[in-house]
């Protein structure tokens, strides 16, 4: 934690025995010791290191200790740090320093008591801890400030592209049933009816994806947990996207060992997940291309792996695309009507199954693997 981090002192004396003994009465654990001889040398340490605290010895040759304040508070980074002006005696406490509104000043005189200085700096790395505690949470804050913005955006976007996906069917819709009231042919009105079907099942697609988000994130959806064999899955998966596969043209070419694997799984839900990410390979590819999948058991989870040759995603996307609402900019044209809540119900179903789920593509138009891993049923592993 950055909090942990160890605390910088900076000490300025010309006499390298004085250097010592404040070094000595200061040093503890978390906090280092920075040495100047000069002015000059304290300048060029503060160029490069955060302090919190500086001791500066008024009688200096060349540059003396409020001429090295003076530079400091006339410098951003170093203006803020706390001073303590070590002098010689009263007579010594000239105050010609002008820096007071800039930061914390401070006078100690020689013969220096220990306990005295000990407990003045011990304020100083106080303070500046809480700073540095502040500015973490500020940090977080500002974080998730840029995550709800970015989720505020995508929800702005996903609702006009939503209007828009409904608008067309809707519209298609009311344009068939008028034209169904007509006496039309017998071949024309089956025609129109079954344009009509095709909109209403991905009307209704785009409702239950939808529903299904929000009972995830809820903690609404239940699984229908039963023994089963992860080939039964794949093989509903590659059914429901068969269409999908064919449409795009690709070769599919699948890996799947004929031994079971055994799992624990919600059938229906899991054979969902494999799907959706098959009908991504096929849309997120050019025509032609290959799609496959695989999978295998290892170290106690099974791992289905979906590959395509198709667009890829740019590192900087992907740890974003299983957030609700996201897609990439330059996708949405590929994107068939979809809103991205596909990946995002994905990551959750796999979630709920104890799985993860993960991405890996080495850039634009190098192609995408998408790699699950599910537990497998313990008493399959007995078997
Ligand atoms: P969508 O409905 O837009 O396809 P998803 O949640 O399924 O939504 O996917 C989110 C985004 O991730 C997509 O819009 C797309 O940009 C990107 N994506 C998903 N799968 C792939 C893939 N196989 N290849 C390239 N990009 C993909």
């Amino acid at each position: 934690m950055s909090a942990e981090k160890p605390i910088n002192f900076l000490l300025v004396d010309d006499l390298e025995e004085n250097l010592l003994a404040l070094e000595a009465l200061l040093q503890r654990e978390g906090l280092t010791c920075l040495k100047a001889r000069s002015g000059e040398e304290a300048l060029e340490l503060l160029l490069t290191h955060d302090v919190a605290l500086a001791l500066l010895d008024v009688q200096m040759p060349g540059m003396d200790g409020f001429e090295l304040a003076e530079f400091m508070r006339g410098n951003e980074r170093a203006r803020h740090i706390p001073i303590i002006f070590v002098t010689a005696g009263a007579a010594d406490k000239q105050r010609r320093f002008r820096g007071y509104e800039a930061g914390a000043v401070d006078f100690i005189q020689k013969p220096i008591e220990a306990d005295i200085l000990r407990s003045k700096a011990a304020v100083f790395f106080d303070l500046y801890r809480q700073r540095q505690e502040i500015e973490r949470q500020r940090d977080e804050l500002e974080t998730a400030a840029q995550a709800l913005r970015r989720a505020d955006r995508h929800k702005d976007s996903f609702l006009a592209v939503l209007a828009h996906e409904l608008r067309n069917p809707v519209a298609a819709l009311s344009g068939g049933l008028h034209l169904l009231a007509k006496d039309l042919s017998p071949e024309r009105s089956q025609d129109i009816r079954t344009r009509m079907d095709r909109m209403v099942t991905h009307l209704s697609h785009l409702v239950d994806d939808l529903l299904d988000v929000s009972r995830v994130s809820q903690g609404k959806i239940s699984l229908k947990k039963e023994r089963i064999a992860l080939n039964e899955v794949l093989q509903s998966a590659i059914e429901a996207s068969q269409h999908s596969l064919d449409a795009g043209c690709h070769r599919f070419t699948t890996d799947i060992p004929s031994d079971a694997i055994w799992l624990e799984a919600d059938h229906t839900r899991l054979a969902q997940v494999v799907a959706n990410l098959l009908n991504n390979a096929a849309k997120y590819t050019p025509a032609g291309g290959t799609v496959s999948l695989s999978a295998l058991a290892r170290d106690g989870m099974a791992e289905i792996t979906v590959t395509d040759t198709g667009v890829g995603i740019a590192p900087e996307m992907q740890p974003r695309i299983f957030e609700i609402f996201a897609q990439v900019e330059d996708h949405l044209a590929k994107a068939q009507g979809g809103l991205g809540i596909g990946l995002a119900l994905v990551k959750q179903l796999v979630a709920l199954h104890g799985g993860s789920i993960e991405v890996e593509s080495a850039g634009q138009n190098l192609g995408s693997t998408f790699r699950v891993k599910i537990p497998m049923s313990a008493t399959a592993l007995e078997a």
